[in-house]
């Protein structure tokens, strides 16, 4: 187990802002989960578990100790002709991961190609993208409680998913560093287009029968060109969830707002958009300082070079009040803030 005292943490956050922890324990090996629970007693009001950094801005620095989970390994273990469980330690880089399954020929995680982060950090906020979310092929999870220092196996339905969201990112927040995931995947590949850029993108690319490799690409190059990326430009990707609200509130909006998109979200349930939202209080493309909104994507919000934590969370909570006060909704923010 690799120790620094003293570490900054500006090169483990995407929004590459300047933070401190008064120390950096990292797990490299499975025997440092061991050393770890029986050296280390976590302390969820000051100390942190940290992944990639790519979804968390740190506003202030962290009293105690960060916790990188860095054991890394994947193997397949159950083969059953059609579908195969894939187990990933979480120190595995996600997007890696997905390319590893694809060579494998193994399909069902494709449409969430290249989202930063590591495979531990998977199951947070039940990660999501073009139509597809973790939940859909999770089959358990182990993660270690850090009050008790033992390893509970998590199936998909002691999780509570929904939507960027889990226990673990809510009830449970802090409580357990996760340790590996489990993956239900398939050899005979589904497509899942329902999100309409992949088709459109496809076609493109003069593919009408896709494999899986392909509609991976597709993503990747969707997500290339609309999403800043981190290594240039400091960012977090969406910074707030799309709103869910009742139809009835959605109906009392359109009144006034004709061409509010609404997305079906379950029984009397809609959701929003919160960059069309932010995009209408006109703050795409805006800075606060060296803090702004992306011009590619309103629900952006990127470090110009320098920005502090504290002026993108300034930026946020200004953001947070304009639609407030023009739609009267609250905005969630996606990414952890560290005060
Ligand atoms: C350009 C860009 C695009 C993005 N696109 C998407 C997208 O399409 N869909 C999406 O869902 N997200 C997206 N994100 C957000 C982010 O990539 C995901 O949420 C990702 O899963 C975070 O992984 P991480 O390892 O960086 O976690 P971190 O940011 O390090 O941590 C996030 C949270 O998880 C906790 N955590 C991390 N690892 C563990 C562990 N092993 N055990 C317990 N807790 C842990 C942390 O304490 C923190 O609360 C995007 C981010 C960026 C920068």
């Amino acid at each position: 187990m690799k120790r620094t005292p003293r570490a900054s943490l500006k090169h483990l956050n995407s929004f590459s802002v300047e933070a401190r922890a008064s120390q950096l324990l990292e797990l490299e090996i499975e025997h440092d989960l061991q050393t770890f629970t029986t050296d280390h007693h976590f302390d969820p009001a000051h100390d942190l578990i940290l992944g990639g950094g790519s979804n968390i801005l740190f506003a202030g620095d962290v009293k105690g100790t960060v916790v990188l989970n860095r054991i890394t390994g994947k193997r397949i273990v159950e083969d059953s002709n059609d579908e195969v469980l894939l187990e990933a330690n979480a120190g595995e880089n996600w997007h890696q991961l997905v390319l590893w399954a694809l060579d494998q020929g193994l399909s069902g995680i494709e449409n969430l190609s290249l989202i930063p982060g590591l495979a531990g950090a998977a199951p947070i906020q039940n990660i999501g993208a073009y139509g597809v979310e973790l939940s859909d092929v999770l089959e358990s999870m182990q993660a270690l409680d850090l009050e008790s220092g033992e390893l509970h196996e998590f199936k998909h339905r002691d999780c509570h998913f929904a939507y960027r969201d889990s226990r673990f990112k809510s009830a449970d927040a802090g409580r357990y560093l996760i340790t590996r995931i489990r993956l239900r995947l398939q050899r005979n590949f589904v497509p899942k287009l329902g999100y309409k850029g992949i088709n459109e993108e496809l076609k493109i690319m003069g593919i009408d029968i896709p494999t899986a490799k392909q509609v991976s690409d597709a993503v990747v190059r969707i997500r290339r060109r609309k999403l800043p990326d981190p290594q240039f430009t400091g960012n977090a990707g969406s910074f707030f969830k799309n709103p869910v609200v009742s139809r009835a509130t959605a109906d009392l909006l359109a009144k006034d707002f004709a061409s509010l998109p609404v997305y079906p979200a379950g029984k009397n349930e809609v959701k929003l958009s919160a960059a069309w939202l932010i995009e209408k209080c006109g703050w795409k493309g805006r800075s606060m300082g060296e803090a702004a909104v992306s011009d590619q994507h309103a629900l952006v919000l990127i470090n110009k070079g320098n920005a502090t934590g504290s002026e993108l969370l300034a930026l946020a909570d200004a953001i947070r009040e304009s639609v407030q006060n023009q739609f009267g909704i609250e905005l969630q923010p996606e990414p952890l803030i560290v005060r």
